[in-house]
């Protein structure tokens, strides 16, 4: 679904504008069954603020008084390493299997020539 600045609930145009993230990124935490918080089911709806301040886009209605955030695509620090792993690791079992072929190459091509070079005659 495309987020656009019309409220879901009125209809009425939303006031655009973002939730600043000051210490933390700011995240949404699901409720548990004892009317807290699940922190570690959160979902980052901003960067880490590092040096700078950073923030979450998001719409206000004020008739509604309610404040939509799109939960933007962040790729976690984590996320990165993972790809990163993936690739190097990859290319390095490419490089592992073109090595294993070559030398089941130069066996066969070695196998050959041992094969030319004995004397036909010989039995
Ligand atoms: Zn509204």
């Amino acid at each position: 679904m495309e987020i656009t600045n019309v409220c879901p609930y009125c209809g009425k145009e939303m006031h655009e504008g973002a939730l600043p993230a000051y210490k933390y990124a700011l995240r949404w935490c699901p409720s548990d069954e004892r009317g807290g918080i699940e922190e570690e089911k959160s979902v980052r709806l901003s960067g880490m603020p590092v040096i700078e301040s950073v923030y979450a886009p998001a719409h206000y209605c004020e008739s509604c008084r309610v404040v939509i955030v799109p939960v933007p695509e962040i790729e976690t620090f984590s996320d990165k390493a993972g790809k990163w792993l993936d690739k190097t690791l990859g290319s390095l079992g490419d490089r592992i299997d073109r090595a294993a072929e070559r030398r089941e190459e130069e066996k066969a091509a070695r196998e050959r020539e041992e094969k030319w070079n004995k004397d036909p005659w010989e039995v």
